[in-house]
């Protein structure tokens, strides 16, 4: 008879990930303030002053807007507190300073989510059909500013959109003009808007966040171009526009946020993915996780970035305008 030698006490990976609500093991490291079904707070792994990292305890999930950073309760310990992978699991499970989180907490948190989720698609969908063309509006100004001119996609559009939404009393607030970009889910249908809230001489809003999202973003992507075996995948809304202005009738869909460029959803046709990344740290680590996903997907990926003297492709196209070009 053979003696296994190797054998270990079995870690209960499922119990250390579900014992305790996320936010309370978050809290522990960050700030949070509740928003709809979710916590918000300075993200703990990249310099912030508006917080851009979010905590779902329904999904038991973190995920930074700036930085990109992801993942579940363990990742979270591992990484803030510099942990290996069976630290993080023996130390949920042998906290004892939470309170412990039910089952039946978190059925109720998923279907709160849910409903959430669904309501805010539909308001999202509600305000894309009310949008109209952006021609002569403060949202085609705002894109001259940038140098991006021409024929816009259907997937671009201009309204004049509530700055705040109550979900419960459906009160709103003011509303301000904006440029609407419209995310479609992998079946192109639209379920969420992003809105880069303007004045009405063309400027970004002087709020605290001119771009907000209605609806579902992640996952999603605004396509400036139908489906094609060829996409090329970007960050923001103004780089993507650019990029279809330079390059005639490329294929450019939005991902809405660098942390989004790994997550969108691709239709089966398209074989081959261009990550035009930001040329800083959050950008690149985004494009390093893309190339891996779509990678893993089967498809094929390459990378570009503006040229190193620029941080983005809008900040190159604005740069061409304001110096001669040098001789090729
Ligand atoms: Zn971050």
């Amino acid at each position: 008879m053979t003696k296994q030698i190797t054998t270990r006490p079995q870690l209960d990976i499922e119990r250390a990930k579900n014992r305790f609500a996320m936010s309370d093991v978050v809290r522990r490291h960050v700030k949070l303030r509740k928003t709809g079904h979710e916590y918000v707070g300075l993200c703990p792994f990249h310099d912030e002053n508006t917080p851009s990292f979010r905590v779902n305890d329904a999904k038991g999930l973190f995920h930074c807007f700036g930085c990109g950073a992801s993942g579940d309760v363990i990742d979270f310990i591992r990484h803030v507190e510099g942990r290996s992978f069976v630290e993080a699991v023996c130390e949920l499970l042998d906290e004892d300073g939470l309170p412990e989180a039910t089952p039946q907490d978190r059925g109720k948190a998923e279907r709160r989510d849910r409903a959430d989720r669904a309501a805010a698609i539909l308001a999202a969908q509600a305000e894309w059909h009310e949008a109209r063309s952006i021609i002569g509006t403060p949202a085609e100004h705002y894109l001259r500013l940038r140098g991006i001119f021409g024929d816009m996609p259907p997937t671009v559009r201009f309204g004049r959109v509530p700055l705040w939404r109550n979900k419960k009393t459906g009160a709103d607030g003011r509303r301000l003009p904006a440029l609407l970009l419209g995310a479609q889910d992998h079946t192109g249908k639209i379920v969420g808007v992003q809105h880069v809230f303007l004045t009405e001489d063309g400027q970004k809003a002087p709020i605290a966040n001119p771009k907000l999202s209605l609806g579902q973003v992640r996952g999603c992507a605004v396509r400036l171009a139908p489906p094609a075996r060829r996409i090329i995948l970007i960050e923001g809304p103004e780089d993507g526009l650019t990029m279809r202005q330079r390059v005639q009738r490329a294929p450019v869909w939005i991902t809405l946020g660098t942390g989004m460029m790994p997550f969108v959803e691709l239709p089966p046709e398209v074989e081959h993915v261009t990550l035009a990344g930001d040329n800083n740290a959050p950008g690149r680590a985004a494009v390093a996780k893309a190339m891996e996903e779509y990678q893993r997907q089967g498809r094929t990926v390459d990378a570009i970035f503006p040229p190193p003297a620029f941080e983005d492709w809008n900040d190159e196209l604005r740069g061409i305008e304001m110096t001669p070009p040098s001789p090729a």
